[in-house]
């Protein structure tokens, strides 16, 4: 049988690492987990439940209550996520989430929360998880990490145009505003600051086409597990 890896992708907001993280899934035949899902799935709960976040006792709480998992729709052709068996898979992709999730997942209780279950589903490897500390926190070891980043213009542009096929009524300062913030928040929270691992390797794919950052990609594959 051959050897599967741990793959991880890290960078800014919408620089394209599920995109990436998802063509490599197909590519190699393993399993896709986007981990800023979760921290979506519970920042929805916390919404929903009008919990206080900045109450240690209500958040513990909150996490007693909160059952996350991935299911894979043979519709969509992607697994999609599960909060207390109800899908939000596309709920969460809203702006009102993507507005306070930075806020929630600076929280060490809701980080701690989302990493142990992060680590259980790469325990058999052949995983490709992206996200912000995939790298650096949750699978130090990984064969192979990745660091993507492209420029913020190119990512506003991308981000609004996701974003304004479900809501015409945004704006495109909106959309840059909220990726500024989360990458503000995201790399100078406390615990795990999203950072590039000394040995993760980085993909700019500002002016690169799907089809090219994957034949990117699967090179560092093969050179980093060269009989895979
Ligand atoms: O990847 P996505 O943009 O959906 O992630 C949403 C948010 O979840 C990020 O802005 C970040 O605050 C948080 N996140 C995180 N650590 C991860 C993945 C996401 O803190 N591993």
């Amino acid at each position: 049988m051959a050897k599967k890896i741990i793959i991880t992708i890290d960078g800014w907001s919408s620089c394209g690492k599920s995109t990436l993280a998802r063509q490599l899934a197909k590519s190699l035949n393993y399993v896709y987990i986007d981990s800023g899902a979760m921290y979506r799935a519970i920042t929805l709960y916390f919404l929903r439940n009008h919990t206080d976040w900045t109450d240690e006792k209500e958040v513990t709480e909150a996490l007693s209550n909160i059952h996350l998992h991935f299911e894979y729709n043979n519709k969509s052709s992607q697994s999609e996520i599960y909060l207390n068996d109800e899908n939000v898979e596309y709920v969460i992709r809203d702006l009102v989430i993507a507005e306070k999730v930075s806020e929630v997942a600076a929280i060490a209780a809701v980080r701690a929360f989302a990493v142990a279950q992060q680590q259980k589903m790469g325990a058999k490897k052949g995983i490709v998880m992206d996200g912000r500390d995939i790298g650096t926190t949750v699978f130090p070891g990984a064969e192979l990490k990745i660091f993507m980043t492209a420029d913020i213009s190119v990512r506003v542009t991308r981000r609004y145009k996701e974003m304004y096929a479900k809501n015409p009524n945004i704006s495109i300062e909106e959309v840059k505003n909220n990726l500024e913030m989360r990458d503000y928040i995201d790399s100078n929270r406390e615990v795990s600051p999203l950072r590039k691992a000394d040995d993760a390797i980085v993909i700019d794919n500002t002016n690169l086409t799907t089809d090219e950052q994957l034949k990117q990609a699967l090179k560092l594959v093969h050179e980093a597990v060269p009989n895979l």
